[in-house]
């Protein structure tokens, strides 16, 4: 814990803790050497995690990264983290992200962005003491303060969440393990919604066996969450290693989209050669509604958010601006209290649930995603184990490179983690190869519901 809270000192500047808690890390780790003593070290014991800002900590102070939760100390904590320190893990502080989850990059937070620690090759970013010149990348988002702590080794590891690719997109562009787990298998309770029917929390790790062994620790029932599934958590840690001779992969054609990068192709064909060598079948196959994924999720999501997000009225929580009525209260707070992207997300979702667009948006968009979910029962029920895919469409770029003028072009960083969400499928991100310009790329694998298993046994063959 100690060697942590140094280097959280040193590596201050990457801006991926919005507040560090060292006080409460070293009292933690305390009360852990005396359960080590006691001989009644938990699975976790000592292990220095850092916190998504998305996660309530009783006591801390949880903003999502929005200035209308301002200085919200939740008088609760989540079951995630209570289960992490249960476990014996020691909480390190609180990690950055986009506001409310809502992003690719975490620009969109209300505290400086955090800085990937990896550098494009011959860039002198960063380097030394000196003047800093070019374009720092950012560390994909939204849990872009998860990815580049743990990258940066500003923690063991971290938690976070998975809207639409928040976990594997940024793990993918920070070379570390993300995975998002079945919808379900994780309690949500405690964590700030965005999408309540597409969020699931998961852990980001340096590698395949540690994201397992967080996963082991904070997966499972909890009756505070009735879309938490009870149903036994198995040795993710078991999981790791194991032979996948015999298993089938399927690669999805459609996923092969215009205009995809070589190094990319180039990525996902290494990625199969290997699974093939360690006798895993490779078969082609087709998941025809995977173009329509893209278009649902950014109807669905926006949706349930305008929703979710209706509770920040200036009344209940953090930030509060007076008005001369009530009305004028709950306007004044959110325009102050809400980023452009927010606002953005809450106006497309207001107009989709409207009186008359609703059949025309919302609906069409469900049926959509019972179509993209059937694809891949299709595919698990012809024998695939599991998916492999690329996790996102580049590496890392810089900060300010993307959405500023045209924010579909950030929306098209999630091309190949959206799907998993709207099918309610684990997927996780391994780091597989380095771009021409020496940055990290990352592979997906996606399984069936509830087989997380499989994809920390295929994923340690390509790590
Ligand atoms: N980038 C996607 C979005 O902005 C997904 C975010 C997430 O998974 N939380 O909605």
């Amino acid at each position: 814990t100690e060697a942590y809270l140094a280097a959280m000192e040193k590596g201050r500047k990457l801006n991926a803790y919005v507040l560090e808690t060292p006080e409460k890390a070293l009292e933690m780790a305390a009360a852990s050497d005396a359960r080590i003593a006691k001989g009644e070290a938990g699975p976790l014991e000592g292990i220095p995690i850092g916190v998504k800002d998305l996660f309530c900590t009783k006591g801390v102070r949880t903003t999502a990264c929005s200035n209308i939760l301002g200085n919200f100390v939740p008088p609760y904590e989540s079951t995630v983290t209570s289960n992490l320190w249960r476990d014996g893990a020691v909480m390190l502080g609180k990690l950055n992200n986009d506001e409310f989850a809502m992003g690719s990059s975490n620009e969109t937070s209300c505290f400086p962005g955090p800085i990937n620690p990896w550098r494009r090759q011959g860039s002198n970013v960063g380097a030394g003491s000196g003047a800093v010149e070019g374009t720092y990348l950012v560390p994909g988002g939204s849990s872009g303060g998860s990815s580049a702590a743990v990258a940066a080794m500003l923690c063991a590891g971290a938690t976070a969440t998975d809207t639409g690719g928040s976990i594997r997109q940024p793990a993918a562009l920070t070379g570390t393990v993300g995975i998002k787990p079945t919808y379900g298998r994780v309690s949500r309770w405690g964590i700030v919604a965005f999408a309540s029917s597409l969020d699931q929390a998961g852990p980001i790790a340096r590698d395949v066996t540690d994201a397992a062994m967080l996963l082991r620790s904070f997966a499972g029932a909890d009756a505070k969450d009735t879309t938490c599934v009870d149903r036994d958590v198995p040795d993710y840690v078991a999981a790791v290693g194991k032979s996948i001779k015999d298993m089938t992969i399927g690669i999805p054609r459609e996923y092969r989209i215009d205009g995809m990068p070589a190094e990319i192709q180039k990525l996902w064909d290494e990625g199969a050669e290997i699974l093939k060598e360690a006798g895993a079948n490779i078969v082609e196959i087709s998941l025809p509604h995977t173009k329509y994924a893209l278009p649902a999720y950014y109807i669905v999501a926006p949706a349930e958010a305008s929703s979710n997000l209706a509770r920040y009225d200036g009344v209940r929580y953090g930030l509060r601006e007076p008005g001369k009525d009530i009305v004028e209260l709950y306007e004044k707070t959110r325009a102050k209290g809400f980023g452009k992207e927010v606002r953005r997300r809450i106006m497309i979702g207001t107009y989709v649930l409207s009186a008359g667009y609703y059949d025309a948006y919302y609906v069409r968009a469900q049926k959509l995603r019972t179509l993209i979910k059937q694809d891949f029962e299709q595919a698990y029920a012809s024998g695939v184990d599991a998916i492999l895919t690329p996790a996102t469409p580049s590496a890392a770029f810089g900060i300010g490179e993307k959405g500023s003028a045209d924010p579909v072009e950030m929306y098209l960083q999630d091309i190949f983690t959206v799907t998993v969400n709207m099918a309610g499928l684990p997927g996780i991100a391994v780091p597989a190869g380095l771009d021409n310009q020496g940055l990290p790329l990352g592979l997906q694998l996606i399984g069936r519901a509830f087989d997380e298993e499989t994809l920390f046994s295929v994923a340690s063959v390509i790590e």
